[in-house]
């Protein structure tokens, strides 16, 4: 593979139809860390048609088979484990350990998918009508197109091409233009590992354009997409015309609930992990945090004073342990400044951070101190808006009926955390909050075994766990006569 041949079409690295290369742009320094090949519509049409071919080679192989193949691939990938997080910490950001801990788990979801695939069944029962048995089967969606943001490139994809490909399924991926390497290094590891060509297709490029063909043109019948709201509400209605499948994982306003008899020892850094780890930048990362009013004092200072002694790292290779980044652009860096100014403006109070890191190293990247708020209200877009950026604002509440009421006053509901050393607290939140993952003193609602997926605005379907293997799957009821013998 060279420099600018990093399409992936039908077993064959590609440079794009007419040429055209993207520069990926390390968010610390502004310099370019590789030149890729930039799809065009025709390539997507290339790589789709290649897929289709592929389905039925890939769909008719045994699971064991597949399995087989998926675990090679992983032992391939672990074998240049490091050579993808130094690459995703270069085209990120985010320090070299958290890269290094997304390459290994998406190993893990590769070789957990590629068991569960061998462990599919269906159903079978006697006709409730009459002398006849049925059968439900399981079977491959067929072409699916993975569409993945930059946050984290490795990891999504994974979360649906363990799956996707244990169940039979064929791929045209679109990996995000920000941060394409690692992604593109994890899907090299299944090409050597010896899988069909056409199983897996590498289109990078814009959304409007490569995006967009994958959604409309009639070959993929799955849209699985990870990204904003905006961009998965125009995928719905497109997917609608075809009446396609989706996934749609998309964004959160995490609210982060302290009850009046939580334990501040494991609350206070819990959030500030989860408010401020990769900048900021997960859908699940803590956007508001509500503190039961007798504590509210307490957990402020403590808060405000973790989150100043924060370590903002402009170097993530050298600085493996550093607590986060840059963020990933300008775009990236200006919603920060300007969530921080409307909530200024409407009176909220800045207790530490509201600016970028001095020093010359942080001169030419998007950087943002790890910021706290207080005095915020609900119509400040920090609280109403998904800021992705390093901004934690907190309130007060009374009654824990409060508190569940300000955790759901969000169009979004992906994640919510809550803390407290009560059961029934605990499970009251837990019932009433309307989020598709209520994490209790615990603050990642992420497990393989677990469904993952938001309500409401947050998206529909869900990735992981027993779900996120039968969202690539369509059920068909054969239903046979039983004759008597003759
Ligand atoms: P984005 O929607 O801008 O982009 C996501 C991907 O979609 C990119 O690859 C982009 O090129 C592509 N895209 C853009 N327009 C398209 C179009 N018209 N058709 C097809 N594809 C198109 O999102 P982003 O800024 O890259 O990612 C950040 C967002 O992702 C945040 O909102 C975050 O909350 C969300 N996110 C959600 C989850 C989850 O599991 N729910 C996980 C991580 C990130």
């Amino acid at each position: 593979m060279s420099m600018a041949e990093t399409l992936l079409i039908d077993g064959q690295w590609r440079g794009s139809a007419d040429g055209a290369t993207l520069d990926v742009i390390n968010p610390a320094t502004g310099e370019v860390v590789q030149t890729i090949s930039q799809a065009t519509v025709a390539d997507v049409q290339a790589a789709l048609a290649a897929a289709e071919r592929a389905f039925p080679v890939w769909a008719e192989m045994s699971a064991r088979e597949r399995a087989r193949l998926m675990h090679r691939a992983m032992d391939i990938f672990r074998g240049r484990l490091e050579e993808a997080a130094r690459l995703l910490t270069l085209e990120h950001g985010k320090p070299l350990n958290d890269s290094r801990k997304e390459c290994a788990y998406s190993a893990d979801v590769i070789d957990f998918y590629a068991e569960e695939g061998r462990r599919l069944e269906g159903t079978h029962f006697a006709g409730d009508l009459g002398p006849t048995h049925s059968f439900v089967l399981k079977q491959p969606l067929g072409v699916v197109a993975a569409i993945t943001p930059w946050n984290f490139p490795v990891d999504l994809l994974a979360w649906k091409l363990g799956p996707g490909l244990a169940a039979g399924c064929t791929f045209v991926i679109k990996p995000p233009s920000e941060a394409p390497l690692a992604a593109t290094l994890f899907v090299r590891s299944f090409v050597e590992a010896g899988l069909p060509p056409g199983v897996l297709n590498i289109v990078t490029g814009p959304g409007r354009t490569v995006g967009a063909e994958l959604v409309t043109n009639p070959i993929s019948r799955k849209i699985a997409f990870t990204g904003s709201t905006a961009t998965g509400l125009w995928i719905a209605e497109q997917a609608a015309k075809q009446l396609k499948h989706v996934t749609l994982e998309l964004g959160g306003s995490a609210p982060f609930v302290v009850c009046d008899d939580a334990d501040l020892d494991i609350a206070v850094p819990e959030a500030l992990r989860r408010a401020f780890s990769h900048t900021g930048q997960i859908c699940i990362s803590v956007n508001r945090i509500y503190v039961h009013r007798s504590r509210y004092d307490e957990f402020v200072t403590r808060f405000a004073e973790a989150a100043s002694r924060l370590r903002v790292t402009a170097d993530g290779i050298a600085e493996p342990d550093a607590d986060m980044g840059p963020l990933i652009n300008q775009a990236g860096l200006e919603t920060v400044r300007q969530h921080v100014a409307d909530a200024v403006e409407r009176g909220a109070t800045v207790l530490t951070g509201g600016r970028a890191p001095d020093g010359p190293q942080y001169a030419r990247g998007y950087f943002y101190l790890p910021t706290v708020l207080t005095g915020v209200t609900r119509e400040m877009r920090v609280m109403r808006e998904e800021t992705f950026g390093p901004v934690a604002p907190i309130a007060a509440f009374d009654t824990l009926e409060e508190g569940v009421r300000m955790a759901n006053d969000s169009p979004y509901g992906l994640a919510a955390y809550v803390y407290t050393s009560d059961l029934d607290k605990a499970f009251y939140a837990a019932k009433h909050i309307r989020a598709g993952g209520v994490g209790i003193n615990v603050n990642d609602i992420t497990d393989i075994r677990g469904p993952f997926g938001g309500m409401k605005m947050s998206g529909i379907g869900r990735e992981l766990g027993t779900p996120g293997m039968d969202a690539y799957l369509e059920v068909k009821h054969v239903r046979v006569r039983i004759r008597p013998p003759r």
